[in-house]
């Protein structure tokens, strides 16, 4: 069943950009336009998860968020906050919203963010186990980091063990750079597809018996890239 997202925006450009995004991704879509469609609009049942402006006619979504949390609403919320909304994000999440975008956002970024806010929410992702053995006798340890590798025995980096964790956790998936860049870099850094394409290099040197020929990362062309140990 596809999920149901709202969509709670008063400017129609972006508005429409935004249901017509989701609506190819494969979701539901409904959308409100006013700070008080969009209160009853967040009661409905059925909702998944809310996108929500902050500057609406007839009230702050920051307020709507709160109404709604005070009212019981679990599922997760993502505010869309413009630049010159000082403190946006403390206020964003002081409200209840559980992640945020600011304006302009590239649709394939805003996508991301609500897939990965969905697999939180479903708690699809299966808890990652505490070690990792390649079938090529490499292997890695979660809870120390330490890996054994073609280079011996070696300490990941921070970031190496969560792209690790990231892909153990989602063995035979394809995962797109922009899911990657939200799951292991958040919301605060802005690393360049260039900086995942290196840490996979990385990685392969690694893990792989032939990193010039990977079996265990593989780049999936267009598409992002797919792990099988
Ligand atoms: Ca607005």
């Amino acid at each position: 069943m596809a999920e149901k997202i709202l969509v709670i925006e008063d400017e129609a450009l972006v508005r429409d950009l935004v249901v017509l995004n989701l609506k190819h991704a494969g979701y539901q879509v409904t959308s409100a336009a006013t700070f008080a469609d969009g209160a009853r609009a967040l009661a409905q049942p059925d909702v998944e998860l809310a996108v929500v402006d902050v500057m609406l006619p007839g009230g702050e979504g920051f307020q709507l968020v709160r109404d709604a949390r005070d009212a019981g609403v679990r599922y997760p919320i993502l505010m869309l906050t413009a630049r010159s909304e000082v403190q946006a994000k403390v206020r964003g999440l002081d409200c209840g919203a559980d992640d945020y975008l600011t304006k302009p956002f590239d649709v394939q970024e805003l996508l991301a963010r609500i897939r990965s806010l969905l697999r939180r929410a479903t708690g699809t992702v299966a808890a990652a186990p505490r070690a990792l053995q390649l079938g090529n006798g490499y292997s890695v340890r979660f809870d120390t980091g330490r890996a054994v590798t073609s280079e011996g025995e070696v300490t990941l980096s921070d970031k190496e063990l969560k792209l690790m964790e990231l892909f153990s956790k989602n063995v035979d998936k394809v995962l797109a750079r922009a899911d990657i860049l939200e799951e292991v870099w958040g919301m605060d850094a802005f690393p360049t597809d260039r900086t995942i394409d290196n840490f996979i290099l990385r990685l392969r040197r690694l893990f792989e018996e032939n990193p010039e020929n990977p079996i265990h990362f593989v780049t999936v062309r267009g598409r992002g890239y797919l792990f099988r140990p």
